[in-house]
């Protein structure tokens, strides 16, 4: 056994040694049942570890742990989300068995939530898992907590009957003695509490069904002796005690229940002590003996407090109402019933508490799941926002070519970098002729078309701006007149061969252009101006045509229309 108090635990290797992963899974499983809380601390920091560079199975297996550590604590979230983390690796690593564990602890979770149904239907998924996997001893141990759970839901009797024998069997196959008693003592007491249950409606059955519990009672004493078993075999003889009290033979319930309280007293636990007090007082009840049956319950109560168990304490009050009615104390009587009644009120309040945590839990991760989600949509909304608005400052809405900011911004960077460039004017002839012919809305879906032309004609290093109006503005980057010349004629040419098919059946639409290029060294304003004199050299020369700026101050035109 690892140690579990931290001292040469398999964590004090250094802090890049890996872990010995199987050491801790082990101080983790002793952990989680004796000091959950320890086990969630000494857990933090391997999972962690395990995350980043651990072996595929060592998150699933300290998870479960984790999850089973927060079951004992009443964090019932925690420990669903931790169960669920295992059953996914277990299901990604296809191992069977690992993933029977974790329904196991998502069953209890839901048993102590008191969603029965739930956590029978998840056990006995994990009984099938386990047989799937041909765990004969794994399936045994599953099918007898499965029976315990069925035990404490009264009305499943015969289910209990029918796990716990089948657990019984297996144990028997797997040669395991032992663990075959420890099935024959739980399936004694399924049957007691069958007995118990229908000896209401039904005293014949009742008695049959005491004479069965008597039998395996009788066999799971026998059992548990000769194994050595002590705390089953005082939990055999309670059995016997009850078989014997359903039977009606007081006499014999009390010869047993002595056995018992003799063996409690050598091997003393506060588990087997509470036993022995509760089925004391039922027993002294039943043959009169109230006086007695009161301490017994009193000695019950007060290792109830030291137990923390108020479940137990139902039993007892049961009794204490009963031996005080048989005192024909009245008042006794309705102040034991009366505590009885918080009792069994504290205990629905407090598994519908936990309902109610885990409930409430689960909307909070909705709630921050829908915070979150709205957050990264109102995000996404602002950047769409912003993104339209740095569109919109910066390009023409109509054609989508630049602006004319976006193209002084241009201009005055290659100016100030004394970059080689030239930049042409250029305006749309007789623009007013298609506004008048066809209608204002050609003309825009005709400023439109042009821009496209303009676009598909220049590279992707220059740019293509609309100016104001009819007139756009080019910037061809790294080029020398005689190209610029030759990009100018190219789009004036192209221009010219659009064909506009419906939108003006029949028309020639054409473009004059001035260009300029920076060897002039002038301003951005300097160099526009140019162009603009050059342009309106050749709207005066006929128009579709391209002419130079030769000087800052006057432009003559070089190139002659075609
Ligand atoms: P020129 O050959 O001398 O340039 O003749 P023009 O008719 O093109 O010249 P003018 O400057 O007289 O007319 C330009 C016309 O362009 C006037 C104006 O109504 C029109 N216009 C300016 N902006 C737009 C626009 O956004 N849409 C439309 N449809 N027409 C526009
Ligand atoms: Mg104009
Ligand atoms: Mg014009």
């Amino acid at each position: 056994m690892t140690t579990v108090d931290g001292a040469g635990s398999p964590l004090r290797a250094a802090d890049d040694d890996a872990p010995e992963w199987d050491a801790l899974v082990d101080d983790l499983a002793f952990l989680a049942d004796h000091d959950p809380q320890a086990c969630l601390v000494r857990a933090q920091r391997p999972l962690e570890l395990a995350r980043a560079q651990g072996p595929a199975d060592a998150e699933m297996r300290i998870s479960l742990h984790v999850g089973f550590a927060h079951l004992h604590l009443g964090h019932d979230s925690d420990a669903l989300a931790a169960a669920e983390r295992t059953a996914h690796l277990a299901q990604r690593a296809s191992d069977l068995v690992w993933q029977s564990r974790a329904l196991v602890c998502r069953g209890l979770v839901h048993h102590a939530l008191g969603h029965v149904e739930d956590a029978v239907d998840l056990l006995r998924r994990a009984v099938e898992l386990r047989r799937e996997a041909d765990d004969a001893a794994g399936t045994a141990e599953l099918l007898n907590h499965l029976g315990t759970v069925y035990t404490g839901m009264s009305q499943f009797g015969p289910e209990a009957a029918a796990v716990l024998s089948e657990s019984r069997r297996l144990w028997l196959a797997e040669g395991d003695t032992d663990q075959a008693a420890v099935a024959q003592v739980n399936l004694a007491r399924a049957f007691v509490v069958t007995g118990r249950r229908i000896a209401e409606q039904n005293p014949r059955g009742a008695l049959a069904a005491a004479r069965r519990a008597l039998t395996f009672a009788e066999q799971a004493v026998e059992e548990a002796d000769a194994a050595g078993l002590t705390r089953f075999a005082i939990d055999a003889r309670l059995a016997v005690v009850g078989a014997h009290i359903l039977a009606g033979d007081l006499a014999a319930a009390g010869v047993t229940l002595e056995a018992a309280r003799a063996m409690v007293e050598r091997f003393p636990t506060r588990n087997g002590q509470l036993a022995i007090h509760r089925e004391a007082a039922r027993w002294l009840v039943l043959t009169g003996r109230h006086d007695e049956a009161v301490a017994e319950v009193e000695a019950g109560l007060a290792l109830c407090e030291t137990l923390d168990r108020p479940g137990e304490r139902v039993e007892l009050l049961r009794s204490l109402v009963a031996a005080h009615e048989g005192r024909d104390d009245a008042p006794a009587a309705l102040g034991a019933l009366h505590e009885l009644h918080e009792l069994t009120v504290r205990l629905a309040d407090a598994v519908a508490e936990r309902r109610s945590a885990l409930l409430s839990s689960r909307l909070e991760v909705e709630r921050a799941q829908r915070t979150a989600e709205a957050e990264r949509r109102r995000a996404a909304a602002l950047e769409e926002r912003n993104a339209r608005l740095a569109w919109e400052a910066s390009h023409d809405a109509l054609t989508g070519l630049a602006n004319r900011r976006v193209l002084d911004a241009v201009l005055l960077r290659l100016t100030s970098t004394r970059a080689r460039f030239a930049v042409a004017l250029l305006d749309i002839d007789h623009f007013k002729t298609v506004n008048d012919t066809w209608s204002h809305q050609t003309g825009d879906q005709v400023l439109v078309r042009l821009a496209a032309e303009l676009r598909g004609t220049l590279r992707g290093d220059d740019l293509a701006a609309r100016y104001g109006g009819e007139e756009f503005a080019v910037v061809l980057t790294d080029v020398e007149m005689a190209t610029a010349v030759l990009v100018c004629e190219r789009m004036r040419r192209a221009v010219a061969d659009i064909d506009w098919g419906e939108l003006m059946p029949g028309h020639r639409l054409t473009i004059s252009l001035g260009v300029v290029t920076s060897d002039l060294h002038g301003t951005p304003e300097a160099l526009l101006a140019a162009a603009d004199v050059a342009l309106y050299a050749a709207k005066a020369d006929g128009r579709n045509a391209v002419r130079v700026a030769t000087a800052l101050s006057a432009a003559e035109g070089v190139a002659a229309a075609d």
